[in-house]
């Protein structure tokens, strides 16, 4: 199985392009912000519990993502393997998932990054809010505490995997999608070569 890595601040594109990777490289998306948002809709304890943090734009403890994407690990197999989009999201989950996968004989195949500048975080996002209609993208200062998450939390990946020699970059800042998700394919195609 390969297992590979969508990176990125919020609104960076990470879901709207791991569905083109999907559907080339036949693997399986697991988002652990929709999976989130699917038990939240779902009114289940682990929903309620949820809520709050990721409306507050912090982060969920990291045994409850954790436990998700095992969970799928174990029950996806109609697979080439699995395109993680949000995961991990704290060094603590980067080791937890190095275990994970050597507990199975595998490891990361490669982390795709995609960089915007702050700025954009936010236009990008407040024109999210209008089509989606999430909680979390509806406030400015939500948003903000999103970013500063990013900043202190999930950015001591990039090293991380740079030490791995796994870490691969793309400028995602293009007007427009089309030209965004070209950038993504060719490297996730320089990747695979
Ligand atoms: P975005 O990338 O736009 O912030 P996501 O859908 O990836 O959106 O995540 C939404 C929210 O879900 C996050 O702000 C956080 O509260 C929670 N969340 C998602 N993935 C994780 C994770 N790996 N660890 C902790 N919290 C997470």
């Amino acid at each position: 199985m390969k297992y590979y890595i969508m990176f990125g601040p919020p609104g960076a594109g990470k879901g709207t392009h791991a569905v083109a990777l999907r559907d080339k490289y036949n693997l399986c998306h697991l988002s652990t912000g929709e999976l989130l948002r699917a038990e939240i809709a779902a009114g289940t304890g682990l929903g309620r519990q949820a809520q709050k943090l990721i409306e507050g734009g912090n982060l969920v403890p990291d045994e409850v993502v954790e436990r998700m994407i095992e969970k799928r690990f174990n029950s996806i197999t109609d697979v080439e393997g699995f395109l993680l989009d949000g995961f991990p999201r704290t060094l603590g989950q980067a080791n937890d998932l190095d275990k994970m996968l050597a507990a199975r004989g595998d490891s990361v195949t490669a982390v795709i990054s995609l960089m915007i500048p702050d700025e954009m975080v936010h236009q990008r996002i407040r024109r999210r809010a209008a089509i989606e209609g999430r909680a979390d993208d509806a406030s400015d200062v939500v948003i903000q505490n999103r970013i500063n998450t990013y900043h202190a939390q999930t950015e001591p990946l990039i090293d991380y995997y740079k030490k791995q020699g796994k870490y691969f970059e793309v400028q995602a800042d293009a007007d427009t999608i089309e030209e965004n998700r070209a950038r993504v394919l060719d490297l996730m195609a320089k990747i695979n070569k």
